[in-house]
């Protein structure tokens, strides 16, 4: 069986990366998996549920001590703070849903997406951004969730973070949200067909060759 594909999707706070993805997977439920991270922050309202975000399915919401503790135990792929809290991807799940051929999306900023570029070199990594950055500031007050002081932390990181945009392999503007999907996608079955993703099937091809 093919592996699947890791592919990273970061994004500003606010650009809709929750929302694309889960309406992604909604949509292509064969075909994706979203891996649960860890995070050392506390649940938070969501306005896409309209609840308190829950613990196992938002995030594994832990203290700062088992965190590091699982740092330790080498649990994580990738880990990293953002802003006062740590954030963290438990590799077993990550592995287990690649290797039933699941394609594994990582929602995760660009630290992360950093460090997974440099231990996986074939990664998808995929840039969400809003059309501008006023739309950007209007979504976080949308959310009704924070505090203005919170929000020009946010707006503030979004700033560090867009220098790191050319790193990534697609650029994906989160305007209208079905089309923002279809072409995040497209661009998920367009990569599965780059050389770097089927090294297997042309070495097979190659060896076929001498034979004939
Ligand atoms: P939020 O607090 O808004 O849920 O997330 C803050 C930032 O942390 C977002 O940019 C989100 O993508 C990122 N993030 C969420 N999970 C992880 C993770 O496991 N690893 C890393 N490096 N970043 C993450």
């Amino acid at each position: 069986m093919k592996r699947g594909l890791l592919i990273v999707l970061s994004g500003f706070s606010g650009s809709g990366k929750d929302t694309v993805i889960h309406r992604m997977i909604e949509k292509y439920k064969d075909c994706y998996s979203l891996s649960i991270s860890a995070t050392t922050r506390e649940p938070r309202f969501s306005s896409k549920t309209q609840k308190l975000e829950v613990d196992g399915e938002d995030y594994f919401f832990l203290s700062k001590d088992v965190f590091q503790q699982q740092i330790a135990k080498d649990c994580f792929i990738e880990y990293a703070q953002y802003g006062s809290h740590y954030y963290g991807t438990p590799k077993d799940y990550v592995f287990q849903k690649l290797d039933e051929g699941k394609n594994v999306i990582l929602e995760i900023e660009v630290q992360g997406a950093m460090q997974i570029k440099k231990m996986f070199p074939d990664t998808l990594l995929v840039f969400l951004t809003p059309p501008d950055a006023l739309t950007l500031l209007k979504r976080l007050r949308g959310r009704g969730s924070e505090t203005e002081d919170k929000i020009r932390v946010r707006m503030n990181a979004a700033q560090q973070e867009a220098n790191y945009i050319e790193q990534y392999h697609y650029l994906l503007v989160n305007d209208d949200l079905e089309a923002c999907v279809e072409e995040f996608h497209q661009i998920c079955q367009t990569w599965a067909h780059s050389t770097s993703q089927n090294k297997a099937l042309i070495e097979t091809f190659k060896q076929q060759l001498t034979l004939l």
